[in-house]
């Protein structure tokens, strides 16, 4: 997988992989600064804050009062799971069992201490909210009983009509900011929540297509990115629907700025997180409030947590009087945050943390890989929990099997050829097609404007036509008419390269890449030569990626004077990949193994000073405490898979207890599923138990060694270790997979736990290894590696010490997620994919960032997002969307409130949502995820043969003023200063963007026609060529899809789809 958290990941390109040469890295990207971060990025607050003060203190986490007095002073008990009873209730809100001291931290097998002295058990119970919830769900607990209740709470119609009046356009807006410096902002708030800026969402648009004019998607953008910006700048703080509508610059726009708003919300790109939602304004009502419906999530781990604490916010949000919806989380541990596990050290006590905190080390989770660019841990993390956090250096040293660290040169030199067989590799990767979206205008988004003209065209017509390359067609009047017309396609920059011959984009041979890299070539090879990794890497569909790095490494062998220390060392980075996807390269698909590449974030990796799972504890406690219950083992889950017998799904767990939900979320890991740990009834479908076996689940284990005083460099965060194969010396590439991974890395983790810890990592196969040698041989043969590296200095046995075996833990069954080689492109959506109430969530339902805390936090609101609408239906849209110029908004008539009457079916859509969006249609049902997924394999069939299409070229050049204002932009803006300086008798006076521009377009008017000759000459040039582009395009894309249509037909016989949808064997 490409975007974990191996010490290569998050590099400033997301292009290149490669794992740069620690000593490269040293000058190139950190310039040796030091980096232990306890300051927090500014957070400005927003305009126009309506809200009540922030409810999350600075740091609440770590206050003494805060929600997790628990996890800074855990609990201790030798029991393990299995061994207790499960009579009692765990409620996280009225107990906490916080983790064992010396059962694994995962309540697997053993793990041993070398600390023998007994240590006190202490008992902590966090302050808890009233269980108003608990009484009710009592009455739920049989199946029977919850099957004869009618699904869903009954709704009631209390609606409130937004008065649009009353809001303010541009009241978001600030008025001192430059049109240009507001419009950067929002630019970039859209970049930190993922979306694209100048484009809609997929979702976006299907939703907008048929209902907004394609010139207006730009004012759509300004207004999205505009609320993004609001949410960004201050995430302790949540945007209200006012504010939002605040961020349209007229009336005109308030529907549609509504839209957008509530869009964001219920898509989880803004109100996340542990930020407090103010409940709406609805008419008290008098009486009981009705029970809302039941949503049971399973499992408190990321997924869990951040999917309650969405569903809990959005149900605030869509309030209404009388239905109380509940959101009960189930956990099978006795903790929460599942493969987020900070295990408290108890060896030593530490001078170096802040007060609150005390030692602790990951046992599972701990880097985020970058905050820039998207990562919502950012908001969370920074934004509104305030963790500390370390940024880290991947500089360091690697060091030999002598102990010797390897010399800075040679590293650098195997680190190319690594990437180079890793580039070439990446000619067999499965290439997604990407549907492009519906544009705005590029250079009105950049200056902060509007358009305001509607030419009656949709953003669906516009669309299509674009896709047909008639766009002509739409507008033929109206061209003849102006001349120069307003074209979304016209103005969009160039973003794609000029058509490119074969030779360009062939890859150099081998040899001659070697040479240039620094290295000499064997006696009789010549530049020339090359190797070949066609043969391997199509010798079958399912080819891993192990197989052709392994072919790769052996066909530089006849190329290059390789020793034994360059396969060591290119051995080591197949270990930091095998980190980074938890398995052996050799499971990995060759096709799809980084099929999550360019999601990537930017910035530095970085640690949470304390414990990461503050963050897990942080969800759980802020604002509110969540309805956690622990101890609560989930062994069979009964649904409904279709829904539309409106029965109540029902959750089994193994102390007998049953849970009747209108929804269930599983998050539960791929592991757990694949081990059939729990039961469906019915049966997961084939589609879904093909793609649980389809997908990889691998392991990552780490040892833990605490240390009386440092013996290691301290400054660095980390060092390397090269490992030599069973058969010493050894040429032949296969022999190093199986001791690649022991012990190849060391964090230091200092600065973090404020102990002198260190973490060895266990990757690939000895992941594995990890899982049934005794712990002493562990910590025997790590502790003697410690000495072989640190021969100068006595190097004690630790303290203390701990071994994760994730894969013999019960609750996760290994670590995360990889694309095996069996896996189809669309493998992690059908995992994504909900069967009628029972929805899917967790880190391997995140096709875009699998095998991450941020993709498990993903996945958990995708699957909140989900729920929203299976019980609201869809957005609906205001109408008007738009209001015709010069219109305002009539105040709506008075609202109404019903008698609250009984209605079956999905609760009080119309009432919940409030202003104009009840929607007036169910929910649409989900296309054929099946069908889909086939679709998917037949294009990796088409793509892996053919590559993609080419892109279709884009008209540049076609407008003569553009050209025009090129050239005369300076001379014009001169004049406009000038023009300024005298009408305002201000020498330093200057001319607006917008004056030069209206100028500019006087002066193209009144321009004569000889003047504009050239302009219009230079035009017909550019649409000739374009045309001459655009027919060659056109051809090679007609044979593309002749192609792609005997492969479609080849494949279809091949792969019938009866067939390809029956259950494989496990
Ligand atoms: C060793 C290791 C190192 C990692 N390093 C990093 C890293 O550095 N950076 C990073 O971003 N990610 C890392 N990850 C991955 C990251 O931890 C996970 O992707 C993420 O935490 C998964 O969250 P989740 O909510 O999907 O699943 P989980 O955290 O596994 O949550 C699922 C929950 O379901 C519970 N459960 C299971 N079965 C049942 C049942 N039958 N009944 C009730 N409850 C049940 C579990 O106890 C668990 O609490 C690492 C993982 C491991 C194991």
């Amino acid at each position: 997988m490409e975007a974990a958290y191996s010490i290569d990941k998050g590099l400033p390109d997301p292009l290149s992989r490669q794992t740069l040469s620690f000593a490269s890295r040293t000058l190139a990207q950190f310039n040796g600064s030091a980096t232990t971060l306890l300051d927090q990025p500014p957070i400005f607050p927003r305009v126009q804050q309506h809200q009540p003060p922030p409810l999350v203190p600075a740091n609440p986490l770590q206050s003494p009062k805060g929600g997790l007095e628990g996890l800074q002073n855990g609990h201790v008990s030798l029991e393990t799971n299995e061994d207790r009873g499960s009579e009692s209730t765990d409620r996280l809100s009225h107990e906490l069992d916080w983790d064992t001291n010396y059962s694994t931290p995962n309540e697997s097998a053993t793990s041993v201490s070398l600390v023998s002295s007994s240590i006190p058990q202490q008992h902590n119970k966090s302050a808890s909210p009233a269980p108003a919830l608990h009484g009710s769900l009592a009455s739920r607990q049989t199946p029977t009983a919850a099957a004869r209740r009618p699904s869903n709470s009954a709704a009631i119609a209390t609606t409130t009509t937004l008065d649009l009046s009353r809001y303010r356009p541009r009241s978001s807006i600030p008025s001192r900011l430059s049109t240009g410096m507001y419009a950067h902002q929002c630019i970039m708030a859209a970049y930190a929540c993922r979306l694209n800026p100048y484009a809609l969402h997929k979702k976006e648009q299907e939703a907008l297509q048929d209902h907004l004019c394609h010139l207006h998607v730009t004012v759509y953008l300004n207004i999205r990115n505009g609320i993004l910006r609001l949410w960004t700048r201050n995430p302790m703080v949540s945007v209200s629907r006012e504010e939002a509508l605040g961020c349209s610059k007229d009336y005109r726009w308030m529907n549609l700025a509504s839209f957008a708003f509530e869009w964001l919300v219920r898509n989880g790109y803004i109100n996340f997180g542990c930020v407090e939602i103010p409940l709406p304004p609805v008419p008290p009502k008098k009486g009981r409030r009705r029970e809302g419906p039941v949503i049971v999530v399973i499992g408190a781990g990321v997924a869990g947590l951040g999917c309650a604490r969405q569903l809990e916010g959005l149900f605030r949000h869509y309030r209404d009087s009388d239905t109380s919806p509940r959101v009960i989380v189930l956990e099978g541990r006795r903790r929460l945050g599942g493969r987020i596990y900070s295990h408290p050290l108890h060896s030593l006590k530490s001078a170096n943390l802040p007060n609150t905190l005390v030692p602790k080390a990951e046992m599972g989770a701990q880097i985020i890989v970058g905050f820039d660019h998207g990562n919502p841990l950012d908001q969370i993390v920074r934004g509104q929990l305030g963790l500390p956090y370390h940024l880290l250096r991947d500089i360091s040293t690697i060091y030999d099997t002598d102990g010797s660290p390897v010399d800075e040169v040679q590293d650098a030199m195997d680190e190319r050829l690594y990437n180079d067989v890793l580039d070439r590799s990446g000619a067999y990767r499965h290439k997604a097609l990407i549907v492009p979206t519906a544009e705005g205008d590029r250079k009105l988004i950049d200056a902060g404007r509007d358009v305001a003209v509607d030419d009656g065209v949709t953003v669906r017509q516009y669309e299509e036509a674009r896709a047909a390359g008639t766009i002509g067609l739409l507008f033929p009047a109206k061209r003849v008419r102006r001349g120069v017309s307003h074209k979304t396609a016209d103005l969009k920059p160039t973003r794609v390269p000029p058509p490119t011959t074969v030779a360009d984009t062939e890859e150099p041979p081998a040899a001659f890449t070697c040479q240039a890299m620094g290295w000499k070539l064997n006696d009789g090879i010549t530049p020339t030569d090359s190797i070949d990794l066609d043969s391997i890497a199509k010798q079958s569909v399912h080819q891993t990626f192990g197989a052709v790095m392994d072919e790769g490494f052996k066909q530089y062998q006849r190329l290059l004077p390789l020793t034994p220390k360059d396969m060591r060392l290119l051995n080591w980075h197949l270990a930091n990949l095998e980190y980074a996807n938890a398995a052996n390269v050799g499971k990995l698909s060759l096709s799809g193994w980084d099929q999550d590449m360019g999601n990537e974030f930017e910035g530095e990796h970085s640690q949470v000073i304390g414990g990461y799972q503050q963050l897990p504890y942080g969800l759980w406690s802020l604002p509110e405490k969540l309805d956690v219950r622990t101890n609560k083992i989930v062994t069979q889950i009964s649904y409904d898979p279709t829904s539309s017998a409106g029965r109540p799904a029902v959750v089994h767990c193994e102390n007998g207890e049953t849970f009747a939900a209108d929804k269930v979320i599983l998050t539960t890991s791929l592991g757990v599923l694949k081990r059939q740990k729990i039961k469906f009834q019915p049966p997961l479908p084939a589609w879904k138990t093909g793609a649980i076996d389809r997908l990889g689940f691998g392991v990552m284990n780490k040892v833990i060694l605490v240390f009386d005083k440092p013996f290691w460099d301290t400054q660095r965060d980390m060092f390397g270790l090269l490992r030599e194969p069973p058969n010493k010396d050894s040429m032949i590439q296969e022999d190093y997979a199986k001791n690649r991974g022991r012990f190849y890395l060391f964090w230091n983790c200092i600065k973090t736990t404020g102990l002198p810890v260190l973490i060895a990592l266990m990757a690939g196969d000895a992941a594995h290894q990890a899982e049934t040698m005794p712990d002493s041989k562990i910590i025997v043969e790590v502790t003697a590696q410690l000495r072989n590296i640190f021969k100068h200095v006595a190097v004690p046995d630790p303290l203390e010490t701990i071994i994760t075996r994730w894969a013999s833990d019960r609750f996760t069954c290994g670590s995360y997620s990889f694309v095996a080689a069996e896996a189809l492109p669309g493998d992690y959506d059908l995992m994504a994919q909900s069967i009628g109430n029972l929805h899917f969530a967790g880190e391997a339902t995140c096709g875009t960032h699998p095998a991450t805390v941020h993709g498990a936090y993903l996945s958990g609101l995708r699957a909140a997002s989900e729920v929203m609408e299976s019980i609201l239906g869809p957005i609906k849209l205001p109408t008007p969307l738009v209001l015709e110029k010069g219109k305002t908004f009539e105040p709506p008539p008075a609202p109404t409130v019903s008698t609250g009457q009984k209605r079956k079916g999905p609760p009080s859509a119309e009432a919940l949502l409030g202003p104009g969006l009840a929607p007036s249609e169910p929910a649409p049902t989900p296309t054929d995820p099946l069908r889909e997924a086939y679709e998917k394999a037949i294009q990796a069939a088409i793509h892996a043969e053919l590559g993609a299409p080419e892109p279709r070229p884009a008209k540049t050049g076609l407008n003569p003023f553009l050209l025009y204002q090129k050239d005369y932009w300076h001379k014009c803006k001169e004049q406009s200063d000038e023009a300024a300086r005298t009408a305002t008798n201000n020498p330093n006076a200057r001319a607006a963007r917008d004056e030069v521009r209206h100028a500019l377009g006087q002066m193209w008017r009144a321009a004569s026609e000889a003047e504009k000759q050239p302009y219009l000459e230079q035009i017909e040039v550019n649409r000739q060529t374009g045309a001459e582009v655009e027919a060659r395009w056109k051809q090679r894309t007609g044979e593309w899809e002749k192609r792609a249509a005997e492969i479609r037909r080849r494949w279809c016989a091949d792969n019938p789809f009866e067939r390809w949808t029956s259950p494989r064997r496990r």
